[in-house]
């Protein structure tokens, strides 16, 4: 039980006492060197766990989509992702402003685009249009609720994409939960993708970082591209240390995390006023639309009063996320205060 019950996002969670002392113990070098050991064990891991060649410690996941789809890519060109893709949403627009990149969102229903949108998409070699440069997934889905897709599924688009000379790249911020919800190997999902982003600084419970991997000549253009936008670190054995922990010790844990989501979800949504779809909750995401005019807000007022902390992402949707710092206590102290909030608000019809 804690003292607060955060359930505002999964990157709140904070480093264990493992993390720390690995931190302080830590053996370190210059990285833009490429002499940090500790960095060097981080990507050789993350590389060999993904099935790829070669591994990049990036700063942030932002950064590691940035350098990943720019390391792809060249100006002018169009890339295509789904319309609620984080890449499109919530990177600042880095791809165009930095990348000179126009995007190309296609709606989809769980967040993932058919081989047949994909192939629709892809741009035909002509004077007038564009060159399609990129195509990128998400799993899990953030916007649409931490949805999964298979590693089959990725493997379908991305195979259109192959046949088409076209990359693809997969935003796997939270790919661990997905490969632990289906029970696979994250290299599953990785297969048919050119690189992948992964974050450490999730539901893994690591202070910072995230990783690209990909193949040598690709990861060595990222390298470029990180020592570009400031990203070359020094001595920063420090921060890949406790993503060595997160990695080696933090997977098989986030199970319960999926399943604190799915009892919050379960009891919201039994609660007037809160319309949720429970078949979205696969993993440690919970999104609600709440359907008093103004009720959306009042809950994010009232919870905090009482020590729940919860995100508003629009005027009507609330997300939940649990992780390593929410237990189950926490899970029904926040159940009891949604019921007391919603008590007497009229039903939603489903
Ligand atoms: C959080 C997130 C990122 C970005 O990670 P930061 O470390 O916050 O920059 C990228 N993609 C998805 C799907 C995310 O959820």
């Amino acid at each position: 039980m804690h003292e607060i019950v955060d359930l505002r996002s999964d990157t709140l969670t904070l480093p264990t006492p493992a993390m720390r002392q690995a931190m302080a113990e830590a053996e370190v070098g210059d990285d833009v060197w490429e002499e940090d050991p500790t960095v060097k064990r981080l990507e050789a891991m993350a590389a060999k766990r993904f099935g790829k060649e070669a591994g990049l410690f990036v700063v942030s996941g932002t950064m590691g989509n940035l350098v990943g789809v720019l390391s792809h890519t060249e100006p002018g060109q169009e890339i295509i992702l789904d319309a609620d893709a984080h890449i499109y949403h919530y990177e600042v627009a880095g791809a165009a402003r930095i990348g000179g990149l126009q995007t190309r969102p296609l709606q989809t229903e769980r967040g993932f685009p058919s081989p047949e949108q994909v192939r629709s998409a892809i741009r035909p070699i002509n004077l007038h249009v564009p060159a399609t440069g990129l195509v990128c997934l998400e799993n899990t889905h953030n916007r649409h609720g931490g949805t999964v897709c298979s590693p089959e599924e990725i493997a379908a688009v991305g195979q259109v994409a192959h046949a088409h000379g076209v990359p693809v790249h997969l935003d796997g911020a939270r790919i661990f939960n997905a490969a632990v919800v289906l029970k696979r190997e994250v290299r599953e999902f990785a297969r048919e993708a050119d690189s992948v982003q992964f974050c450490l600084s999730k539901g893994l419970g690591a202070p910072a970082g995230s990783l690209l991997v990909g193949s040598r000549d690709y990861v060595a253009r990222a390298r470029r591209w990180r020592k570009r936008l400031g990203g070359g670190l020094r001595q920063v054995g420090v921060l890949a240390a406790p993503g060595i922990v997160a990695l080696t010790t933090m997977v098989d844990r986030l199970a319960e995390d999926h399943d604190n989501a799915r009892l919050l979800a379960e009891g919201l949504s039994q609660l007037p006023g809160i319309r949720l779809d429970l078949e979205r909750v696969q993993t440690n995401i919970v999104i609600f639309q709440v359907d008093p005019p103004g009720g959306a807000e009042a809950l994010v007022r009232e919870t905090t009063l009482r020590k729940v902390k919860i995100h508003q992402i629009n005027p009507t949707s609330i997300r939940l996320v649990t992780h390593k710092d929410v237990d189950r206590e926490d899970i029904h102290r926040a159940l009891e205060v949604f019921r007391e909030l919603c008590r007497g608000w009229p039903r939603s019809s489903k």
